[in-house]
């Protein structure tokens, strides 16, 4: 499958006064996926996000959003995205109804496609209930929920998310990851954020951004295929030879270096579980040989606990 391009990212510089808050960065983000831009506080997040929005204008570089730059056409490419800032700047005293009227007239809908649009918005991100409550009195979590509908009311193919979860607590997070990963089946979307566990939980690509630079952009898989030079591998089988002999057999394959009994299981399928620590990505290779040997995958995955590191050695060697 060749993934489609639909965001070009080249060369963007960005100078404030002497201060360059981005010094090239390059990325492309394709139809459909869900890109997270990640790096420390001051890597230029929110300065990209802003230059992609046309809240700022870049000092050099060039933006194609479906085909069209940016700079030529920045109407058009704004009628395709819609923005969350990370503050996002809600009038406080409004009721939230009167609120999304408010961004819908703004836009330039008539009455009847505003309505339309905002029952639909609303149910989307779960604020039906809230409609007529004025917007201070909301928790972060529905602030925010209001901030999506206010990007997406003019049904935009692209969302940018700005530090989405940032500020609220630990359930209003989980609820708002969800509704992301819920907008990501019908929208392409980029979000920031400086949390690595939150990216691998809602990103299907990273670009990692380290003072003004992207540092690294890849699949988590490739990301840590990069960095880590071992690769940690379970593995749980199902099967009637011993531990063992299982144990040697998976010692015997090419680039195998260690094999440890980690876990035996009763339930819900007898089971064992090896560790296996390799010079490679051999999972293919395991599970090919298992079913050469008659042995039943339960589990066959990488240890990913190495997010963390890739991110360090990433950012601390740029
Ligand atoms: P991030 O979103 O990754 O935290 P930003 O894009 O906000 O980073 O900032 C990138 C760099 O640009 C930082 O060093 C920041 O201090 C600087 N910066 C951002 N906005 C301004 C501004 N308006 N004036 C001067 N410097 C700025």
């Amino acid at each position: 499958m060749t993934a489609q391009s639909v965001i070009q990212v080249r060369d963007l510089v960005k100078r404030y006064d002497t201060k360059t808050a981005l010094a090239g960065v390059s990325f492309d983000v394709n139809a459909g996926e869900i890109l997270g831009l990640l790096g420390p506080n001051g890597a230029g997040k929110s300065t990209s996000m802003k230059i992609l929005t046309t809240y700022l204008s870049a000092t050099s570089g060039q933006i194609k959003v479906d085909g069209i730059d940016l700079a030529q056409d920045p109407v058009k490419v704004r009628a395709m995205l819609g923005y969350l800032p990370e503050s996002t700047p809600l009038y406080t005293d409004m009721v939230v109804r009167d609120y999304l009227v408010y961004v819908g007239e703004m836009r330039g809908f008539d009455k009847a496609t505003c309505a339309k649009r905002l029952a639909e918005v609303a149910a989307t991100v779960g604020i039906s209930d809230v409609l007529g409550m004025v917007i201070g009195t909301l928790s972060k979590g529905y602030r925010q929920r209001v901030g999506l509908a206010q990007a997406m009311l003019h049904n935009p193919k692209i969302l940018i998310l700005d530090e989405p979860t940032s500020g609220l607590d630990p359930n209003q997070i989980v609820e708002i990851r969800n509704l992301i990963r819920d907008l990501g089946k019908n929208h392409t979307v980029i979000l920031s954020s400086h949390n690595l566990a939150e990216v691998r939980q809602i990103c299907d690509r990273i670009v990692i951004i380290h003072r003004g630079k992207v540092v690294a952009d890849g699949t988590l898989d490739e990301l840590e295929g990069r960095v880590a030079h071992t690769h940690h591998l379970v593995v749980s089988l199902a099967s009637t030879a011993t531990a063992e002999a299982v144990t040697k057999g998976l010692g015997g394959l090419p680039q195998v270096k260690t094999v440890t009994v980690s876990h035996t299981a009763a339930h819900p399928v007898a089971h064992t579980t090896y560790e296996v620590e390799a010079d490679a990505d051999v999972r293919t290779q395991i599970a090919t040989w298992a079913q050469q040997q008659g042995h039943t995958l339960v589990e066959l995955r990488r240890k990913s606990a190495d997010l963390e590191s890739i991110f360090q050695s990433l950012t601390l060697e740029a």
